[in-house]
């Protein structure tokens, strides 16, 4: 038997519609460096019917790709419900990949157009010649003349392109498992990998962040979206916060600290969003230079482990709470949220709060151990997470990777355990555990303990080959500024918090730490300085 109820395709068309209908006086804020530029979402969906005819006129059809190579701005925002909301993909180029790769993931995505922030086309422009597919590039708030175009390319302004074009459209219904989006994800071999978002489970994925346990996104929100468009969907906020109805605040290409403390004392977002690399810096800077930021309520921290001296310090010192939040590209990115449950309190809460929390009804999760079978939610059987559900991917684009997919579930390569209350805690990712002697040593619970020293900044560490114990930890310290402090002190100050044979014996100390291209530690850069004798 059928249900009686109503069919319709879950569509980003629907969240259009409702954004800019009911919730049309919401405002998006792009910050300029000097001050802001304001638009509304009333005004916003008027350009994006004026995009979408734009992009028919340039003979965009079909599920035809149509790529950003943007920061975080108004006019993404118009590009990421325009292109899906007319049918074609949206392919958000990560423009912090290796020039290779970009070429390699705009080819294989079989790109045809390309929006292209101003600021960006000298970056851009040195691609442009390796780009097969693509037709017309599209130049956001820049001027066009400055990009050479190889033959069969045009070159156009996204201003004059909209100008005169009609301000609505009229959305087609398809089915809803239709793709909508795609972002690449840096493989662990090989190349990048490609996720191709549905409507549908873009639609799913925004209600659930904008449920009470998960990022409880309301029309009350101003939110300031740090993770980038480009990264994950900025963690699917744009679409969540237009199916509710809250402002954004967009940081366009200012995502130091210092522009993001001054936009978020201006601007009085209410949450933010971003790797832990990112507020690490912030409280840097914060405490040098103090501001008002009382205006969040919450503060999401996702992409990699949040070390729980940065926790603290947003709660203690400026009395906002994190959210620690576990996802990947392939889960659309939301997985998991560390809400506690109630009535915990002290530092039971803590350690609930550490961890990358509890999973939604959409996503279902499993441990498996080394030999494939399934272990149980004791808080102490350690194996690699799998998860599935219907915003989780089933397959990469045009590339099969069986390592990756089984059984209907996406091994996500992550290691750690889950409690009986279903809590997950990841110990590490697979490739950077550190096997001393035959025993696990995890990587991020170094990094987060060296971290709670008051003169570390930042602490990364790896595995290197030893003799005796096969691998050994090193530890990379960045110090804070005008602080001190050697390796005996720090290990001194790890003794008694770690196991005696885990302290590390091999520390270095770096100026910066390398980074992976959405911000997070990288760990493949520190291992090949350290194999090419870099570190000291
Ligand atoms: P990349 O592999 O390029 O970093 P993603 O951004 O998709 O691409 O990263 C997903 C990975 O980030 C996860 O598999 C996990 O290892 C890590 N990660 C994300 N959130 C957390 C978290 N809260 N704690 C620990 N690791 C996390």
């Amino acid at each position: 038997m059928f249900s009686t109820m109503q069919d319709g395709p879950l569509s980003i068309a629907r969240i259009l519609r409702h954004g800019t209908g009911p919730h049309g006086g919401a405002e998006v804020v792009t910050w300029t460096g000097e001050g802001a530029r304001r638009t509304s979402y009333a005004e916003i969906g008027r350009r994006t019917a004026q995009l979408a005819h734009a992009l028919r006129g340039l003979g965009v059809t079909g599920d035809e790709r149509v790529a950003t190579f943007m920061w975080n701005n108004s006019e993404h925002l118009e590009a990421y419900f325009a292109v899906p909301s007319m049918g074609a993909v949206l392919h958000t180029l990560n423009i912090r990949l290796f020039p290779e790769q970009l070429v390699y993931v705009a080819n294989h995505a079989e790109d045809q157009v390309v929006l292209v922030d101003g600021t960006l086309l000298p970056l851009f422009g040195k691609l442009l010649p390796e780009l097969g597919t693509v037709r017309h590039v599209v130049v956001v708030g820049g001027d066009k003349a400055a990009l050479q175009a190889p033959a069969g390319v045009e070159v156009h302004s996204y201003e004059e392109l909209l100008a005169g074009q009609p301000t609505e459209f009229d959305w087609p219904e398809f089915d809803e498992r239709s793709a909508a989006a795609m972002c690449y994800t840096s493989g662990t071999t090989g190349n990048p990998k490609g996720v191709v978002y549905s409507h549908r489970s873009v639609y799913l994925h925004s209600m659930q962040v904008c449920m009470t346990d998960g990022m409880a996104l309301s029309q009350a929100d101003r939110v300031l979206a740090v993770v980038p468009m480009f990264h994950a969907m900025s963690w699917g906020l744009p679409y969540a916060a237009f199916m509710v109805g809250a402002s954004m605040i967009m940081p366009d290409r200012f995502l130091q600290p210092e522009p993001l403390v001054k936009m978020i004392a201006a601007e009085r977002p209410t949450m933010a969003a971003a790797v832990p690399t990112i507020w690490q810096g912030v409280l840097q800077y914060l405490e040098a230079n103090p501001h008002d930021v009382s205006s969040l309520r919450e503060v999401v921290v996702g992409g990699a482990a949040c070390p729980p001296s940065l926790m603290r310090t947003f709660e203690e010192s400026y009395g906002i709470p994190v959210l620690h939040a576990w996802g990947m590209t392939e889960t659309s990115p939301l997985g998991s949220v560390a809400r506690p449950p109630a009535g915990v309190t002290g530092e039971e809460r803590w350690r609930y709060r550490a961890s990358q929390g509890r999973f939604p009804a959409g996503v279902q999760a499993r441990l498996v151990g080394d030999d494939g079978s399934v272990l149980p939610w004791d808080g102490r059987s350690i194996g690699e997470l799998e998860v599935r559900g219907p915003w989780i991917a089933g397959a990469y684009y045009g590339d099969d990777d069986p390592e990756r997919f089984h059984d209907g579930w996406l091994r996500t390569g992550d290691v750690g355990y889950l409690t009986s209350d279903g809590f997950v805690q990841l110990t590490d990712r697979a490739k950077d555990v550190i096997k001393s002697g035959g025993e696990w040593i995890s990587s991020v619970e170094l990094e987060n303990r060296v971290m709670e020293h008051p003169a570390v900044a930042e602490a990364m560490v790896i595995g290197v080959p030893d003799e005796k114990w096969s691998e050994r930890p090193l530890v990379a310290v960045v110090l804070k500024e005008g602080h001190q402090a050697d390796a005996a002190e720090l290990r001194d100050f790890l003794s008694g918090q770690v196991a005696k044979w885990q302290l590390p014996e091999y520390w270095t100390f770096i100026p910066e730490a390398p980074k992976t291209s959405v911000g997070k530690f990288d760990k493949k850069r520190l291992r090949q300085q350290h194999a090419e004798g870099q570190l000291t």
